[in-house]
C-alpha cells in the first residue's frame, strides 16, 4: 500500500476536505513552495481521529500548518501529509474570569486568524492582545511561536490551551503553570500536538481605546516593514541577549537590499527577506545561509532562524 492508498480508500470517513499534490505556495505568506502529497482540512474532532489512524496506517510524515506566515517550503514541496488547521475551530467566546472580576477569559478556536480576533476585540473592547496587531498568523500558530513584539508576547496572555496528539489520539489540556515559553519558541508542546483552542486573559476597556491601540500598532508596522511584498516577517531571531538586533547584523554585513534571484533582504527592514515575484525557496535559503556564515566569520555572531522550514533544502 502506498502512503496515500489508506487516505483514498477510507476518504468517506472524513468530513473535511482532502487535496492531493496541493501546491503549498497557495498556503504560505511567501507564496513559495512545491506540492504536498496530501493536504487535509479537518473540520472536527472525528476528523482528527480519522487522520490519526491514517498517519499510523500509512506511516506518513506529517506537518501541522496554521496560516503559513512563518514558513519557507522547499521548491520540491513536502512528501507527506499537511494538516491545515484553518477550518477546525473558528469559535470566539468569553467567560467571566473567576480570579479577576474586572477581566474576562476569552476562548478562541486555534483556526481563528489573529486579524479576525483583533477586529472582534476592537468591537467588544477586549484589551490585552493589541500587541499582536499585524502578526498575520492563526491563534494556534502564535502560541506555538510565542509570537510578539517589543509591546508584548503571547506567553503573557495565554491562560490555557487544548490540543490533540496525533500519535496517541489523546486530547491534552495545558494550564498556565504547565507551559514554558522562550523568545519565539515553546518548550512544552510535543511534536505531535495540534493546538485546537486557546484561552486568553483579557481586560474589558472601551471599544475606542482598543481600536486606537490596534490602529497605532498597524500604522507603525506599515511605516517600518515591507508589507507590500510577500515575506515571513523577521527571518532571524535577535542574537545573544538582545544587545544587537538581527537587522543591525544584516546591515553591518552590507546585505540590506542584496538579492539572489527574486529573493531580497528588504531595503525597508533588512531582517525581512521579501519575495519580489516568483522567488524560489532555494534563493531565500541561500540568502539565509549567506547571512549566517558571514555573521559567524566576520562578527562572531550566531544568527538563528525564526522562520520554520518544510521539505528538503
Ligand atoms: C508580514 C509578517 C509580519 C510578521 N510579524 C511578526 C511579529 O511581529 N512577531 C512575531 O512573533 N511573528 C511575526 N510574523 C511571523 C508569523 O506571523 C508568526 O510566527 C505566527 O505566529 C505564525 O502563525 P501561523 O498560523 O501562520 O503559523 P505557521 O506559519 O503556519 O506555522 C508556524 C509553526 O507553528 C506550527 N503550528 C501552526 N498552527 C499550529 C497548530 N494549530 N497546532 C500545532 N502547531 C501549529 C507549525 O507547525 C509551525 O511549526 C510575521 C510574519 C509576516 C508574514
Amino acid at each position: 500500500m502506498s502512503d496515500l492508498d489508506w487516505f483514498q480508500r477510507y476518504s468517506d470517513g472524513f468530513q473535511g476536505e482532502l487535496r492531493y499534490a496541493e501546491p503549498l505556495s497557495r498556503h504560505t505568506y511567501y507564496r513559495i513552495g512545491g506540492p504536498a502529497s496530501i493536504m487535509a482540512f479537518p473540520k472536527s474532532q472525528p476528523d482528527l481521529n480519522w487522520l490519526k489512524s491514517g498517519i499510523r496506517e500509512a506511516a506518513i510524515p506529517t506537518f501541522v500548518l496554521g496560516l503559513g506566515s512563518n514558513l519557507l517550503v522547499s521548491d520540491e514541496g513536502f512528501s507527506g501529509l499537511v494538516i491545515k488547521t484553518s477550518r477546525l475551530d473558528l469559535a470566539i467566546e468569553t467567560f467571566p474570569d473567576p480570579d479577576r472580576p474586572e477581566g474576562l477569559i476569552l476562548r478562541t478556536g486555534a483556526s481563528v486568524a489573529v486579524s479576525s480576533l483583533l477586529r472582534r476585540a476592537a468591537q467588544e473592547g477586549w484589551s490585552g492582545l493589541e500587541f499582536l496587531a499585524g502578526v498575520p498568523g492563526s491563534v494556534g500558530g502564535v502560541v506555538v511561536m510565542n509570537a510578539g513584539t517589543h509591546l508584548g508576547e503571547v506567553k503573557q496572555k495565554v491562560h490555557r490551551l487544548s490540543s490533540f496528539l496525533w500519535k496517541s489520539g489523546a486530547t491534552k489540556t495545558w494550564s498556565r503553570s504547565d507551559m514554558s515559553f522562550d523568545y519565539r519558541q515553546n518548550h512544552f508542546l510535543p511534536e505531535d500536538a495540534i493546538i485546537t483552542s486557546v484561552e486568553w486573559r483579557v481586560d474589558l476597556h472601551s471599544s475606542e481605546s482598543v481600536k486606537k491601540k490596534i490602529e497605532e500598532t498597524l500604522e507603525r508596522r506599515k511605516a517600518t516593514q515591507p508589507v507590500d511584498y510577500p515575506s515571513c516577517g523577521s527571518v532571524f531571531k535577535n542574537p545573544g541577549a538582545g544587545q544587537i538586533r538581527a537587522w543591525q547584523v544584516i546591515d553591518q554585513l552590507g546585505l540590506r537590499g542584496f538579492r539572489i534571484g527574486n529573493a531580497q533582504f528588504s531595503e525597508k527592514h533588512s531582517n525581512f527577506i521579501v519575495n519580489l515575484g516568483e522567488a524560489r525557496a532555494v534563493h531565500v535559503r541561500d540568502l539565509i545561509e549567506l547571512a549566517k556564515s558571514r555573521a559567524k566569520e566576520e562578527l562572531g555572531l550566531h544568527l538563528e532562524e525564526e522562520v520554520k522550514f518544510l521539505g528538503k533544502f
